[in-house]
């Protein structure tokens, strides 16, 4: 049976419905496993998915400050991640974007920082959101190369020249429904060229839904689309293009 792997959604988001609902409707496309992305600065979306991933099976946690929320750090957050580091797969999303500029860009770089030596001292791999702020990001990254095996660039949104640097970096990358945008070439040339043992595939639900359901709100079900047009771009079976992005996930995020 083929199977798929959300690398990267948020459940628990307002948009996204009864999560047992969608759930079963990933299920039925043949997405057996999800990891959700809970954001502070409050800890309660981090609390609700550890409550929603206990009672399920192959539902993973992710965890971390998002930039746009970069100037509303908080130490009880921080708190929260450390007292729950043993039921998440990896701290995120994490990062920097310049595109909205939501957050000063000198505080998104100092809590990027922060909250990278908190991955390490908590011995999680980062996973990262990086938009339209590559320049800053691989300086920051560049000090901590020897400190991560490895961690995950997720929704990829740059060209070749950037996953080549991510790879070199020892990450994974991560496409979303975007890469299935008409436009959107330079992921797509990007989506060719990475090594299939480092590419993952994931929704980023409620958003950023692939075509033919672009527009409307995303589910993990819809991520059988984006592997379907990666595996189209590169020449390969579906089948072979699920079974690599699967197996990557279930090392880098199944902590058992
Ligand atoms: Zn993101
Ligand atoms: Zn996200």
């Amino acid at each position: 049976m083929v199977q798929l792997f959300d690398s990267h959604a948020h459940l628990l988001f307002e948009r996204m419905g009864q999560p047992d609902e969608v759930l079963e409707r990933a299920l039925q496309a043949g997405v057996t496993h999800v990891m959700t992305v809970a954001l502070g600065p409050s800890p309660a979306e981090l609390m609700e998915s550890l409550q929603l991933a206990a009672t399920r099976d192959n539902l993973y946690v992710a965890a971390g400050l998002h930039p746009h929320d970069a100037a509303r750090e908080s130490e009880t957050f921080y708190d929260a991640l450390r007292a729950h580091a043993q039921k998440l797969s990896v701290l995120g999303e994490i990062g920097l974007d310049y595109h909205y500029d939501r957050s000063p860009r000198h505080v998104q770089r100092k809590v990027f920082i922060r909250q990278l030596e908190l991955a390490h001292e908590l011995g999680l791999a980062p996973m990262m959101h990086i938009r339209d702020a590559y320049d800053d990001a691989f300086s920051i990254l560049e000090d901590f190369r020897h400190v991560f095996r490895t961690g995950i660039v997720h929704c990829f949104t740059a060209g070749p020249a950037e996953a080549e640097r991510f790879l070199d970096l020892g990450f994974h990358i991560s496409f979303s429904g975007i890469v299935t945008f008409k436009k959107a070439t330079d992921i797509q040339e990007a989506a060719h060229l990475v090594p299939l043992n480092k590419m993952l595939v994931e929704t980023d639900s409620p958003f950023l839904a692939p075509v033919p359901h672009r527009g409307k709100v995303c589910e993990p079900a819809y991520v059988v689309h984006t592997a379907r047009f990666i595996s189209d771009l590169r020449g390969i079976s579906f089948e072979e293009l699920a079974e690599a992005t699967f197996s990557n996930a279930l090392r880098l995020l199944d902590r058992q």
